[in-house]
C-alpha cells in the first residue's frame, strides 16, 4: 500500500509522526510518500497545494494527514476542502465512541457515527467576495445526496440500523431536497429512521446522545455537530475521521493546527493513532486496528494522558507508551 504523508501544520507536525511510529511498529509492507503542504507551504512558495501535490496524492491508496492552519485571507484557499473535492472524497465519517477511562462531561453512555457528506453544501466553493455583499452558494445535488445517504445506510446496517437525517428543511429548500433524497435512500435499504432539524439536533445530542446510531447530514452541519460531538467524547485530541471516496481515502483527527499548544510537545496524539487504526480498518488489517485501540484504552488505564486530558505526558510520552506496549 502507497500512503502520502502529509503532517500539515502546528500540532500536524507533532502529532502525524507520533502516529507513524505506532503505525511503523507493524512492519505493514506501506510505502510512505512525504509531501510538504498546507499554510506553511503558502508563506515559502504563495501555493498552499499544487497540482503536482494533488497528482501525486492520486497515485497513492490514501492519505494520512495532520492538521492544517486555513488563514482568513481571501487568497488562501482550503486545502482541505480542494483535496476532498478533486479526490472525490465524499463521505467524512466521523465516529464518537468514548474511549473508557476518559472522563467525559455527559453522564450518559453513546455510541453514534455522524456521517457528513464532504464535498458539497455549504463548502462548494462557490463564491464571492464584493465591496458590500458577500456569496456563497449551498450546492446541494441528487448524486451527493444519494450517495453520502447509501453510505450512512452501509454503516447503519452494520450497527443499530437507526438512521437520523439533520437538516433545516423547515427553512432551507435545499435541505428539503437533501432530507427527500435521505428518506428515500432509508426506505429503499430497509433502514429505520427518523429526521431532526439541526438546531434540535445540537440541543437534543447532548441531553439524550445515547439515542442515536447513525446520523447523515450536509457538510456545515456535519462539522459543527462533530466539534459538539468531541466534546462530549473527551476533547478534539481523541477523535479521529475518514474521508472516503469510491477510489481514495484520507485519514485524519477532527481537531485543527492547535496555534494556542504548537511547538510545545503536549498535543494529544490519540486522535491521529487512531486515524491510523481507521486507515488500517479500511485496508483490511483488522487485527492491527484492534491491537491499537486495546493498547490506547490500555494507556489511558494507566494515565499516560496529556494536558488536555488533565495529564502531564508529552505527545511522544503518549505514542511511546503505545508503541512499547503494541511490541
Ligand atoms: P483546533 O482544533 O486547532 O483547536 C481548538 C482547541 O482544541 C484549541 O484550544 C486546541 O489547543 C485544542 N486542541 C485541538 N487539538 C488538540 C490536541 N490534539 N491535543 C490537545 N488539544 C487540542 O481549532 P481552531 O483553534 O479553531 O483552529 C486552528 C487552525 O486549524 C485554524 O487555522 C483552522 O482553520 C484550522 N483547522 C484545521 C482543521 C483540519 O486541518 N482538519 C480542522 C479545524 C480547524
Amino acid at each position: 500500500m502507497k500512503v502520502a504523508i502529509i503532517p500539515g501544520d502546528g500540532i500536524g507536525k507533532e502529532v502525524l509522526p507520533a502516529a507513524l511510529s505506532v503505525l511503523d511498529v507493524f512492519g505493514l509492507d506501506i510505502e510512505k510518500v512525504p509531501l510538504e503542504i498546507g499554510f506553511g507551504k503558502w508563506e515559502k512558495t504563495g501555493s498552499a497545494i499544487t497540482d503536482d501535490d494533488i497528482a501525486l496524492i492520486r497515485q497513492c491508496d490514501c492519505v494520512l494527514f495532520g492538521a492544517i492552519t486555513t488563514v482568513p485571507d481571501p487568497n488562501y484557499k482550503s486545502v482541505l476542502v480542494r483535496m476532498r473535492k478533486e479526490l472525490d472524497l465524499y463521505a467524512n465519517i466521523r465516529p464518537f465512541t468514548p474511549l473508557e477511562k476518559v472522563k467525559l462531561p455527559c453522564a450518559k453512555k453513546f455510541d453514534f457515527v455522524i456521517v457528513r457528506e464532504n464535498t458539497e453544501g455549504m463548502y462548494s466553493g462557490v463564491e464571492e467576495l464584493h465591496e458590500d455583499v458577500a456569496y456563497s452558494t449551498r450546492i446541494i445535488t441528487r448524486k451527493g445526496s444519494t450517495r453520502i445517504a447509501e453510505k450512512a445506510c452501509k454503516i447503519a446496517k452494520m450497527r443499530k440500523k437507526q438512521l437520523t437525517i439533520v437538516h433545516k428543511a423547515n427553512v432551507l429548500k435545499s435541505d428539503s431536497f437533501f432530507r427527500d433524497v435521505c428518506t428515500g435512500v432509508a426506505k429503499k435499504n430497509d433502514i429505520r429512521y427518523n429526521e431532526m432539524f439541526v438546531d434540535a439536533m445540537a440541543y437534543d445530542m447532548i441531553l439524550h446522545p445515547e439515542k442515536y446510531d447513525v446520523i447523515v447530514t450536509t457538510n456545515l452541519f456535519g462539522d459543527i455537530l462533530s466539534d459538539e460531538a468531541a466534546a462530549m467524547a473527551g476533547g478534539l485530541g481523541l477523535c479521529p475521521s475518514a474521508n472516503i471516496g469510491d477510489k481514495y481515502a484520507l485519514f485524519e483527527p477532527i481537531h485543527g493546527s492547535a496555534p494556542d499548544i504548537a511547538g510545545k510537545g503536549i498535543a494529544n496524539p490519540i486522535a491521529a493513532i487512531l486515524s491510523v487504526k481507521m486507515m488500517l480498518e479500511w485496508a483490511g488489517f483488522n487485527a492491527e486496528a484492534k491491537t491499537i485501540g486495546q493498547a490506547v484504552n490500555n494507556v489511558l488505564d494507566n494515565a499516560i494522558i496529556t494536558p488536555d486530558l488533565g495529564g502531564s505526558y508529552s505527545t511522544f510520552d503518549v505514542s511511546n507508551a503505545i508503541t512499547k506496549l503494541i511490541r
